[in-house]
């Protein structure tokens, strides 16, 4: 067995079975991912829009394309036919993008809203006053071709496990209190270095990318 099928397999045995593991393939190649695929994993995450699409050319069409970074607008058309999941949704706007391109192909795309969660200014999100706004808006309630299906966030990038710890229980509570109103069953959160202490504060959804590809290198 590959390293990167190996690194696959040690992850899931310690998973409950009702988690998700996104394997985040972002910068690393399509040899690189045929390994995982070879390893079992159907679930795939890419930040970029461009990568993914020409991924998704290139190997099986029995996996599930996430789409986890940022998302601008003028980009949307070029997945829409077949991205899986859309994590990084923090405006009505986005979303009616996403609509109506999701219309051109007959699809509706599920979506998660990214809350920001993180101290930090970088992180992109809706901050979390915002959603209920956004959740009771008439321009939301007529979307046809886009379905919310929970709530995506970031803790800081920090050490400090404390503060980690209250982002995620952060989203957690918003998660809870809204996720049986509006028949929401994904909350997205835990990446390589936090996704243990994510589980525990009941994400079911993880994106792990240098805990199974190793470390990436953007140069
Ligand atoms: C890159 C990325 C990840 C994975 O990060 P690792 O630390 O390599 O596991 C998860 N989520 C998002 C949104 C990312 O951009």
């Amino acid at each position: 067995m590959s390293s990167i099928a190996e690194n696959i397999a040690r992850l899931k045995k310690d998973l409950p079975p009702e988690v998700t593991l996104v394997a985040v393939s972002k910068t690393k190649p399509v040899s690189d991912l045929m390994q995982a695929y070879a390893g079992g994993q159907r679930v795939f995450g890419e930040n970029k829009v461009q990568e993914m699409v020409s991924k998704q050319q290139e190997m099986p069409k029995d996996i599930q394309w996430h789409m986890i970074g940022h998302l601008q607008r003028n980009k949307v058309k070029y997945m829409a036919g077949f991205v899986d999941l859309v994590h990084g949704v923090d405006s009505l706007r986005l979303l009616q993008e996403i609509d109506k391109q999701a219309a051109k192909h007959q699809r509706v795309i599920d979506c998660l809203l990214q809350i920001r969660i993180a101290q930090e200014e970088t992180k992109f999100g809706l901050p979390g006053h915002e959603l209920d706004t956004l959740l009771e808006s008439s321009a939301f309630k007529e979307l046809q071709n886009v379905r919310v299906v929970g709530l995506m966030g970031m803790a800081s990038f920090t050490s400090n496990m404390t503060q980690v710890r209250k982002e995620f229980e952060h989203l957690q509570q918003l998660y809870k209190r809204l996720n049986t109103i509006h028949n929401w069953h994904v909350l997205s959160m835990g990446m390589s270095g936090d996704y243990p202490l994510a589980l525990e504060c009941g994400s079911n959804m993880i994106r792990v990318g240098s805990a199974i590809f190793g470390a990436r290198n953007y140069h």
